[in-house]
This record gives C-alpha cells, structure tokens and sequence, in this order.
C-alpha cells in the first residue's frame, strides 16, 4: 500500500530530522556560552592584573575627594594633599597619608586582568588578541571623612593668597571633627618625585608639626589659675612694664600697662601679669594643666606621623624658665592640631575631644559604617571656661585680635613665638599664630591659623582667621543655623 508506506517514510524522515535540529539547538543555544567559556578557560593567558580601581575618599555629605571620573585620582585641583597623601605611582599602593593608612580597604575592590588567547602549547593565537576581563565585583569600600568639601575648597583658596608656609585647621568644637585641614607650601599628590629635592619641605604636614606657641601658651597659664581659684578672675594686677625673675629680666613690649585687670592682661597679652600668674601656680600645677589639654599627647586616633610637641618635665624647672614657660616660650612646641583641640575644651564648655578625620566607611549601596570614638572628657570645669570665652572676646573686640572680627562674634587669642632666627636683614623671625572661635555666644566652630616665620599675630595671622571664619560660618557645614545669626 503506497500510501501506507509513504507515511512510515515521512514519519521516519520527520523524527530524525527533529532530532537532530534539536541536538543542534541544545549545542548551539543551550550549551553555547558554557562550551566557549570552558575554551576561553583553556586558552587565557594572563598577562598581567591591571591598576585595580582604588576606593574613593568622599567628604562628610558624601562628595566626592578623589574621583576617577576626573580622569587622574585627585583632579585639577587636589584637595587636602598632605591628609589624604598620595599613591606610588609604580604599584599603585597607598604611600602617604589616609592613602597609606587605609590602602588594604581601599584595595578591596573589582580587579581587572589582561589576558590572551594561547593555543594549547599557550602560544597566543593570531587574530584573537588580548581581553580585559573583569574580576567578580566585590564590595569598594569609600572612606567617608569629617571634611567638608565646600569648607576644604575655601580654605586652599585663603591658603593660596595667604601662607607661604604655614597651616589652617577648622574643627567641629563639641565632636572634635575636622572640617577643614591644610598645610603650606604644597605638591602635586600626582607628581610627589617632582617635589623630593625642594628646601621648604613641601611634605611636611604643618598642621601636625610642633612649634612654640607664644601667647597663645597664656590660655592654659589662665585655665591653670581659674580651675586653681575662679575668684582670680576678678583680681587687679599691677603692670611695672617689666620683672626680674632670677637673673633675666622680662619685659610687656608695649611699656607699662599700670593697674590691669585679667581679662585686660589676656586682651592686651600683659607678660608680666602671666609671668606673675605663672610663678604664683608653680611649675607643677601649670605643667598638669597643658598636659590635661592635650600638650605634648597626639590630638587624633586616626593620623600617623603627629608630632607630639614638646612639654618640659615638672620636676626641676627654675624660676626663670617658669617665667619664660608663662608666656610660651623656652621648651614648649605645641602643634597647631593640638592648639584647635585646646579651643575646643574651652568653647565646648570643657571637654577635650579626640580629633578626627574619618567619619566611616561606606559601602556600595551608600550605607556608613561608622568608627566608634571615644567621647570628649572633661578636662576643664564650666564655669572656668566661661571666663575665658570672655576673656577671648575680649581680645577681638579692642586687644590684639582686633583684626579678627566678624559680625557673629568671635573670640580669640594671638600669638608671636620667637623663633630665635633672624631674616636676611637681621630683624627676628617669628611665628604669627591666631586660635578663636564663633559665634561667640554659641561656640560650633573652632579655627587655628599658623604662619611659619610670618610675623606677628595680631596683624599676620589674625586677618587671615577673619577669613577662614567667615567662610566657614556662611557655609555652616554642621547645620547648625545659630552660625548665620548676627552678634546682636
Ligand atoms: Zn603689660
């Protein structure tokens, strides 16, 4: 029967037919991408693992410090050079700074492999080229700082106008955060080898660095005498213009200031009422007090290479070294780091805060894993603090620190340290220091201005603070909305 048998043929015919296209279609659709994912497997040579991305470092509202979208890490215009530091342009390692510190997180991140296709005697096969292949995503770690970008721009700008060599700190007064760091003279983090051989030490971070303090030393002499007896700050003292303290003979560079009272003495920063007041408390007692404000201890947890400074052991001090140690001077280096810190204890009502840098570490997905801290302890009562807010009002309102003010109200102290060199025309090098804080009725911000062989407090260092203040009260980077208000 034909018919019948034209059936079983096409049948037959169909079946096969069928199964071999479906054969077909599990090897080439099924299949496809594990068949060539096991021969690329065979036939990859890595060539080499390439610049893996680093972290980013991103500021206190989560912009960005460094971004790889800028085409270099850290873009036209770095920011924070000596706290972030720089990465070894050969391995790509951290080799300074918070790129140091924190390389191994910064690391853990998406890697890239360069790779060939190699027969299987892995020589590489003509026509097929090299691929970049990339690594299983892992988790990128951001460092999230206490920074705050807008601030840290505003104060390079000043730092760029205003400081040959010197550094400017802003710090959170109640949390002890940094909100702005710099140092001068600078370098360019992408090019660090251009910058070995410079004579002004481009490196050196001079906001961790050590120098005498001058006048500004005066603040703990007070805080030692008010914690000693508040009512000191209701005595007169009578200015001669000069004292004898042993063989030396110390002297008020104005003349004399006659019948003064304490917060006069601050205001017009009387040597010779400090002197009094410091051989009055005894070395003992006025060293205790700088070393319970942070002398001579690291004010941070989280920075390598702080400098210390340098605090005279109590036990044999002489009279005149005492006198000399009253107005910051003699063997005494505090740095401008440690100097924020100390303003801090007085403008957040007596607590000294361990200063930081790093809020955290965030995740891919923006979420922040904050680093604990230990909280600021009390170091100073509240009512001596009181005092010396308004003392330190006092200076910018009609003493020295005139140059510093602003409608918020601002408090302060100047300082001029000896440096015991001299400049090319034989007049004394010395440093220009201004510490304050505003507003000044509700102290949230902190200032240290320093100026490396800059010359004097009051007309050097004080009109730049004027501005770094001013700048940082109109940017408000806490929040805090009192900062905007008038001193009325
Ligand atoms: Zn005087």
């Amino acid at each position: 029967m034909p018919q019948r048998r034209f059936f079983i043929l096409h049948l037959f015919f169909s079946l096969s037919f069928g199964i071999l296209a479906g054969r077909l279609f599990w090897w080439q659709w099924v299949k496809a991408d594990d068949l060539a994912a096991r021969a690329c497997r065979q036939r990859l040579a890595v060539l080499a693992v390439l610049g893996r991305p680093r972290g980013e470092f991103i500021d206190r509202h989560g912009r960005p410090i460094t971004d790889r979208m800028m085409g270099t890490r850290y873009g036209p215009r770095p920011l924070a050079v000596h706290l972030i530091g720089y990465v070894n342009p050969g391995d790509g390692r951290g080799a300074a700074g918070l790129e140091e510190i924190y390389d191994d997180l910064l690391c853990r991140g998406p890697g890239r492999v360069m790779a060939a296709v190699v027969d299987a005697r892995r020589e590489p096969l003509r026509g097929l080229g090299r691929r970049l292949l990339r690594l299983p995503l892992t988790e990128t770690a951001a460092v999230r700082l206490t920074i705050d970008r807008q601030l840290q721009e505003k104060v390079e700008a000043i730092a760029d106008r205003r400081l040959q060599k010197g550094a400017i700190v802003v710090l959170a007064a109640h949390t002890g955060e940094i909100l702005a760091m710099t140092s001068r003279p600078c370098f360019d983090p992408e090019h660090p080898g251009d910058y070995l051989n410079r004579k002004d030490a481009p490196f050196l971070n001079r906001a961790l660095t050590a120098y005498p303090p001058g006048s500004l030393f005066k603040l703990t002499v007070l805080a030692a005498a008010l914690e000693e007896r508040p009512a000191a700050f209701w005595d007169l003292y009578e200015d001669e213009g000069t004292v004898a303290v042993g063989a030396s003979l110390f002297r008020c560079p104005e003349g004399s200031h006659g019948l003064i009272t304490l917060a006069d003495a601050l205001a017009f920063s009387c040597n010779t009422t400090f002197i009094h007041l410091g051989l009055g408390l005894g070395a003992e007692r006025l060293l205790r007090m700088a070393e319970r404000l942070g002398c001579g201890v690291p004010a941070t947890a989280d920075l390598a290479g702080e400098d210390p400074g340098d605090l005279p052991a109590a036990g044999n001090v002489p009279p005149a070294e005492l006198a000399n140690l009253s107005i910051g001077q003699g063997r005494l280096r505090i740095s401008p780091l440690q100097m924020a810190r100390l303003v801090a204890a007085v403008a957040n009502g007596g607590y000294l805060p361990t200063l930081r840098t790093v809020l955290g570490l965030e995740d891919g997905r923006g979420r922040l894993k904050a680093f604990p801290f230990p909280p600021p302890r009390r170091v100073l009562r509240e009512e001596t603090t009181r005092y010396i807010r308004a003392m330190m009002a006092g200076v910018v309102r009609y003493g020295t620190g005139r140059a510093a003010a602003l409608p918020c109200g601002v408090a302060g102290k100047t300082g001029t340290a000896q440096t015991g060199r001299r400049d090319r025309d034989g007049r004394s090098l010395t440093h220009a220091w201004f510490a304050g804080f505003a507003p000044v009725k509700d102290p949230h911000y902190v200032a240290v201005v320093f100026l490396e062989d800059g010359g004097a407090g009051g007309t050097a260092a004080a009109p730049v603070f004027r501005e770094v203040m001013a700048a940082t009260v109109a940017l408000d980077p806490l929040g805090t909305g009192t900062a905007t208000v008038d001193g009325t």
